[in-house]
């Protein structure tokens, strides 16, 4: 018989939870104002309201830990940051910022003026936020084919490369450069091909335009060319990795996705002019370009981290457990954005709750309603997240409506996957008896889902 795969580790140290009632979640979400982010942690049973920052670091990153060296300038520790980007990433150039959306605010700083055009495939949340907040367009040039939740296709994440070369002839010189994100978090943490990197590639170039990877989970990327893409099953993660940043003038990183920290990020790049200014936007918003934002002792931890999720058995277990739980939500009928994605299972609430309109915003309810089940934290990827229009000011209901249950790195076992499917049958099984959504009661112009206050529709 086959052996089943196993985590290709064992847990040293373990941290307590705990479950509560329905009448202590009634009244503590109705403090939150039914928002996820305004609840505290210690009210939460299973959290997957992000894998951002929330995995388990290993042995190793813990004696690195302990090994950071913490001087203002020119730390051991970011030497061996920059090594292991280096090594893994092939750019030269690499500034430390204390997480994913810094590196974006450093380097768009440079790059973004008023009017400019960014296209690529679904831009994430922080990203599209620095683009507009710099009065930008994020333009989204993801296949057509990522808002079929139903269809089964092993790219889905995906650039448009017939809509990015329109763009591309469009707003010519009002595109700085263009972003494409691995893999594709908006869309259901959905992998970019390496085929569709290399015509990306060859698109900018005829216009003369660099190419900007938004890498939060660049590891997650490379396991599904690896294990999907023709070409690809014998060549190592980190082979993979060299080959895809190969394709790209730069990156911007939040570790506290594949480098499995709980805070860190950096920008790496090939473009000395870009590295140049970056380096002053860095040394004002971030601190000193050796250490931008982090402690010497988080460098070393990122540095290991980076290395060991570029290493396959990592990966398979990581990705696997994401799949277990797909397969379980199949086995009721549950549907969810297909196939499972690298990091989350992104639930398709406008096919489950039929009955709340989506101005009541469906998502939301779903996951005010898992909560409420369960004590289980996900994350409503939808209508309150896509905020307004920036020019019409009016809400963004032409995206897709998704509950995002993601899952940490190396924290959770599949008994934990078992109970949130468990939970999310309960409410399916009740679905039509749902009619009633949510409605905003207090919101901020940008990136709103983080403060937004709610109350039940009447
Ligand atoms: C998380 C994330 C970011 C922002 O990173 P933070 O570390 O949260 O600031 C940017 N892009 C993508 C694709 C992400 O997943």
């Amino acid at each position: 018989m086959k052996l089943p795969y196993a985590e290709p580790w064992k847990i040293k140290m373990v941290e307590p939870i705990r479950s509560s009632t329905y009448e202590e979640r009634l009244k503590w979400l109705e403090a939150a104002k039914y928002n996820m982010f305004q609840l505290r942690a210690d009210q939460v049973y299973i959290d997957l309201i992000t894998d951002s920052g929330t995995g388990a670091m290993s042995d190793r990153q813990w004696a690195g830990m302990m090994l950071g060296d913490e001087s203002y300038a020119g730390a051991s520790s970011f030497y061996m940051m920059e090594e292991a980007v280096r090594r893994i990433t092939g750019f030269k150039y690499v500034l430390p910022t204390h997480q994913g959306r810094a590196a974006e605010n450093v380097l768009f700083s440079c790059l973004i003026k008023e009017g400019d055009v960014c296209p690529g495939n679904s831009h994430f949340d922080t990203t599209k936020g620095h683009i507009e907040s710099r009065k930008a367009i994020a333009l989204d040039c993801t296949i057509d084919e990522a808002r079929d939740t139903q269809l089964e296709i092993p790219f889905k994440g995906n650039v448009d490369l017939h809509k990015l070369d329109e763009a591309l002839s469009l707003y010519k010189d009002r595109i700085p450069f263009v972003i494409i994100t691995i893999t594709n978090n908006t869309a259901g943490g959905q992998p970019v091909s390496m085929e569709n990197l290399r015509e990306a590639r060859k698109i900018a170039n005829k216009y003369n335009k660099p190419v900007l990877l938004d890498s939060a989970r660049f590891a997650e990327n490379a396991y599904f060319i690896k294990t999907r893409e023709k070409g690809y099953s014998d060549k190592s993660i980190k082979e993979i990795c060299l080959e895809m940043f190969s394709y790209a003038d730069a990156m911007t990183m939040s570790a506290k996705k594949d480098a499995i920290v709980n805070m860190g990020g950096f920008i790496a790049t090939n473009i000395k002019d870009w590295y140049e200014a970056a380096k002053v936007k860095g040394i004002a918003f971030e601190g000193f370009t050796t250490y931008g934002g982090m402690n010497g002792r988080d460098m070393n931890a990122l540095a290991i981290g980076l290395d060991e999720n570029t290493e396959f058995e990592n990966l398979e277990s990581r990705i696997k457990q994401v799949q277990y739980l797909g397969n379980k939500l199949d086995e009721y009928g549950i549907p969810y954005q297909r196939p499972a994605g690298g990091h989350a299972i992104f639930v398709d609430a406008s096919k489950i709750l039929t009955h709340v309109p989506k101005e009541q915003f469906p998502a939301q309810t779903l996951t005010v309603e898992l909560y409420l089940e369960a004590g289980i934290r996900g994350c409503e990827i939808g209508y309150i997240l896509a905020d307004r229009d920036p020019i019409t000011r009016e809400n963004r209901f032409d995206g897709l409506d998704l509950l995002r249950l993601a899952i940490p790195r190396r924290v959770y076992t599949n008994n934990h996957m078992d109970v949130v499917a468990a939970a999310l049958k309960n409410i399916f099984d009740r679905r039509s008896s749902i009619t009633r959504g949510m409605k905003i009661v207090k919101e901020a112009e940008l990136l709103r889902h983080f403060t937004v206050e709610l109350e039940r529709v009447e």
